[in-house]
């Protein structure tokens, strides 16, 4: 109709009904603009591209997003996917095997300061292959970095700036897996690097992505997060994060469990011992998350008595399923994982239960200690 207003940035329709989507504009600020004839409008994304540096997530059936994503495949490219090795399976996005054509693929998994200082890279890169491979991701080259603390960056960006040389390069990866962070890192980290940059970051005129010109001609090009409903970083706030995510490496607390008992870790996973002997079994979460130890038979009762207090978070705004559980059989020492949240490591030849609000996030690997 004619009351169709377009952003000036990006060009999209504006609309006030899905945040997620393109064009969005809180319903105050499209009121404004369409009273207000022939002014210069921009969509939120647009705005806060432009004042704050800022690149909003979009939803992982964005259309502009995929067409971005399919745009990649025509082109001589390399494929940067950071994904968070806390959330790792949530963190893979399986459609990018179909945008990736004949282009060289690297995985970069990032947080690996959290791991417990004991753990061996070369298991979770192995563990990493595993799960790639399962998704039809085929990684040249696997990378366990830290863009926070600045561990492991130089192996990453000699093989950048050695493969990247005629290509563009493209960073991809759902929100929260530290893709800002680790840009920002890769830029300030390497004054070679640095050198090649002819001007910050600017935005272009399609607000699907971030071109940081290189002196070679090619771009280093910053994709929007993409927002995963697997991962509970789209779902908990702020705040909630703050408890839930791991600041430090990891310390094992180790539980000794009889089968007919049940751990919450706060609300947001259960685990129940099912069968097998008297054993140990290692949690690695946050420190500041809430963790409690009861009989499996009590576990409904006190789950539905202090879901609104010492189990929180989730809170009920979270927008996040009852708790589903799935059970698991492991014949080797294992670790049970809890996206975003932890892992538990079991012994081998128990029968265990795990839960998380609609079973996201749930999985097992081979215990990496
Ligand atoms: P993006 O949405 O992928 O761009 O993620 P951000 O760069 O905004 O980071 C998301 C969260 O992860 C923030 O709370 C960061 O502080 C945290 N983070 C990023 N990199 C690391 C890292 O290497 N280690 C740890 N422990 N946290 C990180």
């Amino acid at each position: 109709n004619d009351e169709e207003l377009r952003c000036i940035g990006c060009g999209s329709v504006l609309q006030d009904t899905d945040p997620k989507e393109a064009g969005y504009l809180p319903s105050s600020a499209l009121k404004k603009a369409l009273n207000d004839e022939g002014s210069d409008v921009y969509c939120q994304r647009c705005f806060r591209l432009r004042h704050y540096n800022e690149i909003m997530p979009v939803s992982e059936n964005n259309d502009d997003f995929l067409a971005l994503l399919n745009s990649i495949a025509d082109k001589k490219a390399l494929v940067v996917n950071v994904v968070d090795l806390f959330d790792f399976s949530n963190s893979l996005i399986s459609s990018l095997k179909r945008f990736i054509g004949g282009n060289e693929y690297i995985l970069v998994g990032n947080k690996v300061d959290l791991f417990p200082k004991n753990s061996k890279e070369t298991k979770i890169k192995d563990w990493m292959r595993q799960e790639a491979n399962r998704n039809g991701l085929k990684p040249e080259k696997i990378f366990l970095v830290s863009a926070a603390k600045k561990k492991n960056l130089d192996e990453l960006i000699n093989f950048i700036a050695k493969k990247g040389k005629k290509k563009d390069i493209y960073f991809v990866g759902t929100t929260n897996v530290g893709k800002s962070t680790l840009i920002n890192a890769i830029l300030s980290e390497r004054s070679d690097l640095k050198d090649l940059i002819t001007t910050s970051k600017f935005p272009g005129t399609t607000l699907d992505e971030i071109k940081i010109p290189l002196d070679n001609g090619h771009y280093l090009i910053d994709t929007p997060g993409i927002l995963s409903k697997k991962q509970l970083a789209s779902h908990l706030t702020g705040k909630e994060l703050e408890v839930v995510e791991p600041k430090k490496p990891l310390k094992p607390a180790t539980y000794q469990l009889l089968p007919g008992q049940t751990i919450f870790l706060a609300g947001l996973g259960r685990f129940d011992y099912i069968d097998g002997p008297s054993a140990g079994f290692t949690l690695y979460v946050a420190r500041d998350l809430y963790v409690h130890r009861t009989k499996t038979e009590n576990a409904d009762q006190f789950y539905e008595k202090h879901k609104k207090d010492l189990l929180l978070p989730p809170s009920e705004k979270d927008d996040l399923g009852l708790l589903k559980g799935q059970t698991f059989s492991p014949d080797v020492k294992s670790d049970i994982l809890f996206g975003g949240v932890g892992f538990i490591t079991t012994p081998a030849n128990v029968v265990v239960k795990a839960y998380t609000p609609d079973a996201i996030g749930l999985g097992i690997r081979r215990a990496l200690i």
